[in-house]
């Protein structure tokens, strides 16, 4: 089951939340800072050994001082005009997050809305790509949560899923 929530990724009680990490995986601004302010210093430490993150790849670490047991990192593409294959990596990034959720055996996982704030992407055909590529795991866990930050993302997913399931 798909579900729209606006809130602070970092307070869900879920198996898993998704980071919008940058390629170093070191920490940054956004979401990723406030991921790693939240898990602790310790998530830097073990960060250091994973030697980073291709664009549309994923990789998990322990959720560490999260309430969640697990944290996926993937690396959105940042957006420079929709001709350099940002729709294929944006696709990439969830579906790898998902193939690596599933083999842990990860059953509720949250995602933020990836690439859309400081990397820039459009956020109505970036909540497209974030839906369509859900519903396609979606009989596969329990509960796929749709974090927004703000209430104009609510919105924005509210409809784009509304459309997707006409
Ligand atoms: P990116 O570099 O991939 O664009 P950002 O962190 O700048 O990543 O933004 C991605 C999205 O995450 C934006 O929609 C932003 O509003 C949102 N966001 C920022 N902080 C949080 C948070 N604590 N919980 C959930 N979403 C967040």
């Amino acid at each position: 089951m798909i579900e729209i929530l606006k809130a602070d990724i970092t307070t869900l009680k879920v198996d898993a939340i998704v980071n919008a990490a940058n390629n170093s995986l070191l920490g940054g601004g956004g979401v990723d800072g406030a991921v790693h302010r939240a898990a602790g210093p310790e998530l830097l430490e073990f960060n250091r050994k994973l030697g980073g993150c291709a664009t549309g790849q994923a990789k998990l670490s322990p959720g560490f001082r999260l309430a969640a047991k697990w944290i996926i990192h993937t690396v959105g593409p940042i957006w420079h005009g929709g001709g350099e294959g940002e729709a294929e990596l944006l696709e990439k990034c969830y579906r790898n997050s998902f193939l690596l959720a599933l083999s842990q055996d990860i059953k509720s996982i949250a995602f933020p809305a990836i690439s859309t704030g400081i990397y820039g992407y459009p956020r109505g055909s970036a909540a497209t790509i974030a839906l369509v590529v859900m519903r396609q795991y979606e009989l596969q866990f329990n509960r796929i949560v749709a974090c927004c930050f703000n209430a104009e993302d609510l919105d924005i997913y509210y409809r784009e899923l509304d459309k997707l399931r006409q």
